[in-house]
């Protein structure tokens, strides 16, 4: 039986895990670029559609490698994701960096790649001033505060974010940049995340596409970029449903024709971490232990160091215990990993079949967020990545973390 959305066999994965060992991340090359083809067609009435990759959610050089190669850039926040994007090749308009609270050396990484600045905030025009930086394509990230009602519980509220700048800073913002002559100037905002409905996501293009209209309208000028940020969700439940992506594409279609005339040229962009690889990506780990007391839990060879969102948001991940998907016999469990928080858990009173010890896990929809977010308290390693070629091949594209990985930065007798 072939695994869910995972195109390979039970048997398979049994063997990539005697080979490679447990715990490991694994993606699927096929599934990214499917995925990516639906988003590039939902918008080919575009002329100038260009997607980023919000590099964070996955920071795998092979990744953004393989992304790249489909036209596909990077949308990076800090030095090391400015670095990765530069080690695979892309450049100029390819990236957009999208900080706040940004380090000087930062700024100027991002400016020698040509890089779209997204400025956080108009006070850094005084830091790209004092850096003696004139950047070639400016971008200004809009925070509308409660003046739309648009951002969901992921994010909050806009006011309460700490992203981005008023309506006012952001027009002024616009103004210096074309008195410092700046030949290209964008727009962009983050104000919604895993987000599942279409109203919403539209609510925020339409949003975007009406700052535009006002900067032309009191400025002359026309934006020649505009971002909706990253934000569109994935069905990490079974009760969800995906967004369609070709109806998203429609209804954005409409409202550039319905709005937009003048506009033709503008880039448009999306940097979506999430909907790129979220559900192409696979944590798989062993069953090591039973445990009976009040509930029953199964104690499994990864734990929150390698996939938090479960422990921090209490964010659901389907999971299947692999080979026995066609059991009847099935109980609730616990599935927990080994550090010392009690929030290490990756399922809480889930159904499940019957599990016995040295049972393959399968925690789905860890593509985006997963490997990124981990962390190593309690001394925990974070573990492989392995890549699913769409020729059935498979490449580590990391390794596993070792100790000395870990003591490496300390200078101690004995470590
Ligand atoms: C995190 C982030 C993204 C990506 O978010 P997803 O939910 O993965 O789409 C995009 N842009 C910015 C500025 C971000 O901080």
């Amino acid at each position: 039986m072939v695994l869910k959305k995972l195109p390979i066999t039970e048997h398979r994965l049994y063997k990539i895990a005697e080979e490679y060992g447990t715990p490991f991340y694994i993606y699927d090359q096929k599934g990214i670029e499917d995925n990516i083809n639906n988003f590039k067609k939902s918008f080919s009435w575009c002329s100038n559609f260009y997607k980023y990759f919000a590099v964070k959610a996955t920071p795998n050089p092979w990744i953004l490698k393989l992304l790249h190669n489909m036209g596909i850039g990077a949308d990076c926040s800090s030095m090391a994701e400015l670095i990765l994007a530069e080690a695979v090749g892309l450049k100029g308009k390819e990236i957009v960096f999208s900080s706040n609270n940004t380090a000087d050396e930062e700024f100027i990484k991002a400016n020698s790649l040509g890089a779209i600045i997204n400025l956080d905030d108009i006070s850094m025009f005084g830091d790209l001033e004092r850096l003696k930086i004139i950047p070639e394509k400016i971008s200004f990230r809009y925070n509308p505060g409660n003046k739309v009602s648009i951002g969901n519980n992921f994010i909050g509220k806009p006011e309460d974010a700490k992203y981005g700048m008023t309506k006012e800073q952001l027009l002024e913002s616009v103004q210096i940049a074309k008195k410092l002559k700046i030949p290209f100037i964008g727009i962009h905002t983050m104000i919604v995340s895993s987000e599942l409905t279409l109203d919403v996501l539209i609510a925020n293009i339409r949003m975007l596409f009406e700052l535009a209209i006002e900067i032309r309208e009191k400025f002359n000028v026309i934006v020649d970029f505009i971002d909706f940020g990253g934000g569109i969700g994935i069905p990490y439940h079974p009760d969800d449903r995906a967004v369609n992506l070709f109806e998203l594409g429609k209804r954005t279609h409409e409202l550039f024709k319905s709005m937009m005339s003048g506009f033709e040229k503008t880039q448009l962009s999306f940097e979506c971490g999430r909907a790129i690889t979220g559900p192409y990506g696979y944590l798989v780990t062993k069953v090591i232990h039973h445990k009976n007391i009040y509930k029953k839990y199964i104690g499994v060879d990864a734990c929150m160091a390698d996939l938090m969102r479960p422990g921090i948001y209490g964010a659901y991940h389907e999971i299947t215990v692999c080979s026995k998907e066609d059991t009847n016999e099935t109980q609730i469990y616990d599935i927990v990993g080994s550090l010392c928080e009690n929030n290490d858990k990756f399922a809480i009173n889930r159904k499940l079949p019957k599990i016995l010890k040295g049972d393959l896990i399968v925690i789905h929809d860890t593509g985006a967020h997963g490997h990124s977010m981990g962390f190593n308290y309690n001394g925990k390693l974070r573990h492989q990545e392995l890549l699913l070629h769409s020729d059935g091949t498979i490449q580590k594209i990391r390794r596993n973390e070792t100790l000395n990985d870990l003591f490496s930065t300390l200078d101690f007798p004995g470590l």
